[in-house]
Parts: C-alpha cells; structure tokens; sequence
C-alpha cells in the first residue's frame, strides 16, 4: 500500500490537501520554495503594521471548519465574525452604496440609493441561491472529469435545472435584466472580478457568488486572513505533516506511467504520490520534464493579475469600511483595456481594504493598514515600471476626488506587489491571480482536472478545477482527497 505523499506547494490548497491526507492516514511531507507558507496567500509586518499581502475577502468559512472538525482539533483559536457591511461602494457621481450583510438591509439600501424595486433586489439573491444549491455539489464539491460523477443523484437532480443557468447571456446582460440603475448593474457586474474574469463575457452563472456574500455572509478571521493559513498549518503539525520551506521541488520524477518521487537539490526523494499545489502551467513546463506539453489545457485567456499597494496611513479614515470599492466611471472601458488591449484606463477600480479597522493590532494607535488593490492584466511583459507609476498617480487623484483625502502627506511608507512579483512569489504564470479566466461558458470543462494519466499524480490550487479563491482551492483539496483511498494499516 502506497504511503508516502509529497505536496508540492504550501498554498491554502497544498496545507488543507496535505493536513486532509495526513488525516487520512499518510505520510505527508510539504515542500515550498518560498521562507513562508501561505503562497498567495500570505502577511507582511513592518514598523507597528501588518498587512495580508493577497486574499482579504472571506466566505464560506463553514469549510476552514470542515478541515479542523476532520483532524479532531476542536481546540483551535481560529474564529471569525459576520461583517455587517460587507463593502462601502464609491461612484463617480457622488453615490456612496453600503452593502449590508442583511439581505433586507441591502434591497432597503438599494431602494433608496438607486431606486431599485426591493423585491427585485430580493427575488435576484433567491434565484443565485437556487442555482448555488444545485451546482455547488456538482460542479464545486466534485470532480467534473470523472464519468462516475454523472451517475450522481445529484448530477441528475441539476440536469432538470440547467435552464436556470442561463449560460448564453453574459453576467452584464443579466444584471441590466433586473436594475435599472447602471450602478447597481456595475455593482453586481464586479462579482466577475472575483475569479478575474470579465463581466461583459463571463456567462450569467457568476451570479451564485452575490448569493455566498449576501445570503450566506462575509466573514472575518479574528486575527486576519494569515489566520487561515496558521490555523491549517498548526493542523499540518499536529498531523506530523512536516512543511519545508525554502525548498523548491525541481522535478517529479516518474517511473514508466508512475510517480516514484521528486527531485529536491538534485536529489531523488522516493515518494508513492505527488499533489501538486503549483500552478498547473509550470507543472507542465518545468516539473514534467520529459513529458510533452498538453497544450489543450492551455489554450484559454487568463485571468487577470493585480497591482497591490501595502500604504501604512498616519491617520483614520471616517469615510472608509474595512471593505471599499471606488468605482470606474466606465466598467466597460476598463475591461477593454484589461482584456482585449491588455493595459489599463486612466481612471481603474481601485479597491481599498483596511485591516486594521476591525482588527485593531494591525496598525499602531491613530493609523491604519490600506491594502490599495486595481485588477489589471496578466503579465505580457508591459513597462510594468511606467504601469505602476502611472497608476499610483491616478489613484491618489481619485482617492483625492472621492474621499478628500491627501495620501501623500498621511502615507508612512509602501510595499508594491505586480504582476512580475506575483509570478516570481508564488510562481503563477503571468501573475494571473486564479489561473484561467472564466470568460466562457466552457471555462469549467476547460480547468484542467483534479488528476492526470499518469499514476500517483494529482492536483490541487487555483490553477485547476475548480478554480481560484479560497472556497474553491479549499474544494480542490477536498476533490483530491476524496479520489485517494483511506490508508488501511
Ligand atoms: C492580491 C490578491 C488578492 C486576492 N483576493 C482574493 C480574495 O479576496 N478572495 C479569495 O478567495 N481569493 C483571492 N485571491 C486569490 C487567492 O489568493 C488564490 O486563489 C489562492 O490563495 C491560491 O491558492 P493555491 O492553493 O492555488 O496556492 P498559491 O497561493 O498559488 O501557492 C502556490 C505555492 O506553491 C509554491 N510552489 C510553486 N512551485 C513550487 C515548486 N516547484 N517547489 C516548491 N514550491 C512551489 C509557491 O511558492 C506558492 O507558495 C487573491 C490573490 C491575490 C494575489
């Protein structure tokens, strides 16, 4: 019986696959080539302040419990609380929109700013939560690519639902079927964002994300998103799993159709399975060595990639939430520039995410920790230079325009992290944030499974099915774990 597993990557997929194995019986080592683990996933300290360097929006937390109930650890410190505005939305002309954690509270709130009908806003919610329902345990819980999966009752109950999909129109079009204000359109176009994709393409199925956000809730770890990867690799631990970090795997090494190991310093280490938590393009390139490249996997546009700035504030913003989004005066613009040109407009989405207003040790007494965040393409070897200058004039402009605040003369000090600096990190290519993009109705079928031909192979992350974000990863791993057999000693 096969007992030895190496996981390559210590992302929130390589921790909950690794502690998820570990549980199951085997033993597992992890090896990142980074001096932390986390991968996107990561913090920064510096002078008074912390700042978590990628994720900042947390739902479904009920899956981070899942993981800590099936390694018996009900003695861990990782708690979480409902936000009541999940985000403060800034438009160009002067509206300010505070979406609520209470479905009621938003449709009210929308009422009244952008005189929505509230049983719309409502009857919009009910329907992405039907279509959750019965897509979640099929398409998120399982893996697409194996036949046995369509025999489900599942699988079954969801063929008569396909309609609801409304797969052939894009999310744009839905939205403006159901508001009349462009604002609301914008505001709920956005979710497409939140696997990099493109709202004017993505099919109109994204809308189960609004559901997870506004029916079911956003959360936040007590002591900030970094928790969730102390939280699993304390799990790790106490499994025996061990993690080394600065250790890069440089190949996976294959005996005819079989893994037999991975190659660490030039060195063979013998293992019976590998998860791979890498992204699945350089898994291909540089891992596989001596297999041919499967360019079906990859002929898809990628998502898109981000330019962050970590700004430690002297001051405290009244007009800010922890979660807040300037919005673009032309979405549509931004998307042209982000997915056909692959540049930005002068005038981009800049989201800004602040920590340290709900957790206060984040930033010393009086300031605060901005996470200043634009979407931008992936990395086709711009002047990211020139990009990142040029971009942090603009959105100080807007944050000027908007918000009356002067960054310049409150700001301490400041971290960049671009596309080039998110490929090198966690080794993504192009710095896209969730791999492909989902910008057709075929992305799902497009991910590239959970497994692969050659035995003892398996993967997990955003680059694979089911995709990007956290629940997603954290599903890989769950889809993984469910194909290898419990370990009978
Ligand atoms: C700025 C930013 C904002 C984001 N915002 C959100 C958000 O609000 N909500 C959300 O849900 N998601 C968000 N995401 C996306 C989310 O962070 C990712 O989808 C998720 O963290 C990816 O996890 P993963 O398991 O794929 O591993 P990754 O985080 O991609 O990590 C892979 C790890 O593998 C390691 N590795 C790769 N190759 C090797 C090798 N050969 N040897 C050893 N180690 C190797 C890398 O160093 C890395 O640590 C954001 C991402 C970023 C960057």
């Amino acid at each position: 019986m096969p007992e030895k597993i190496a996981v390559i990557g210590s992302g929130v997929g390589g921790v909950a696959v690794a502690a998820r194995l570990a549980a199951k019986g085997y033993h597992v080592d992890v090896f990142e080539q980074s001096d932390m683990p986390g991968g996107k996933m990561s913090e920064i300290r510096h002078d008074g302040y912390r700042f978590d360097t990628g994720p900042s929006l947390f739902t479904a937390p009920e899956m981070v419990d899942e993981l800590i109930a099936l390694c018996n650890e009900y003695d861990t410190d990782f708690q979480y609380s409902k936000l009541d505005t999940i985000c403060r939305y800034f438009y160009e002309d002067g509206m300010v929109i505070d979406a609520s954690g209470d479905p009621l509270q938003f449709a009210a709130e929308l009422a009244e700013k952008a005189g929505e009908d509230p049983g719309t806003v409502l009857k919009y919610l009910d329907e992405s939560r039907k279509i959750f329902e019965f897509t979640y345990p099929v398409f998120i819980r399982n893996s697409l690519h194996r036949a046995r999966n369509y025999l489900t009752s599942d699988f079954i109950r969801a063929l008569f639902r396909l309609h609801r999909l409304n797969p052939f129109i894009s999310l744009h079009q839905l939205n403006r079927k159901y508001f009349r204000h462009p604002n609301t359109v914008q505001l709920f176009d956005r979710y497409a964002t939140y696997n990099g994709s493109n709202p004017y393409k993505t099919p109109s199925t994204m809308r189960v994300i609004p559901h997870l956000e506004h029916n079911v809730g956003a959360f936040f770890p007590r002591e900030g998103m970094y928790q969730i990867i102390r939280t699993l690799t304390s799990l790790c631990e106490k499994l025996d799993v061990r993690i080394h970090l600065n250790t890069r795997v440089e190949e996976i090494v294959l005996s005819r159709n079989k893994v037999s190991g991975i190659r660490v310093n030039g060195e063979m280490m013998p293992y019976d399975m590998v998860v791979s938590d890498a992204d699945i393009w350089f898994v291909y390139r540089q891992l596989l060595k001596n297999l041919p490249f499967r360019e079906k996997w990859f002929r898809h546009e990628r998502s898109t990639s981000a330019l962050v700035f970590y700004w430690g504030m002297e001051m405290e913003s009244r007009q800010l939430d922890m979660h807040n989004i300037l919005f673009s005066a032309d979405y549509a613009l931004e998307f042209r520039h982000l997915f056909e040109l692959k540049t930005l407009q002068p005038d981009p989405t800049v989201y800004i995410f602040i920590s340290s207003k709900v957790v206060k040790s984040d930033a010393p007494d009086g300031c605060e920790n901005w996470f200043v965040m634009i979407n931008v393409p992936e990395n086709n070897g711009q002047d990211w230079d020139e990009v990142i200058a040029g971009a942090r004039c603009r959105i100080e402009e807007k944050i000027e325009r908007l918000l009356k605040v002067d960054v310049a003369k409150h700001r301490k000090f400041e971290f960049i992290l671009d596309p080039r600096g998110i490929e090198s990190r966690t080794a993504s290519y192009r710095g896209s944030l969730y791999g492909n993009s989902s910008n057709s109705m075929w992305s799902a079928f497009r991910r590239h499974p959970n497994f692969s031909d050659i035995n003892g192979l398996y993967f997990t992350g955003g680059s694979v099915h089911p995709g990007g974000g956290i629940p997603l990863c954290l599903s890989s791993a769950k889809i993984v774990a469910d194909l290898i057999p419990i370990l009978k000693k």
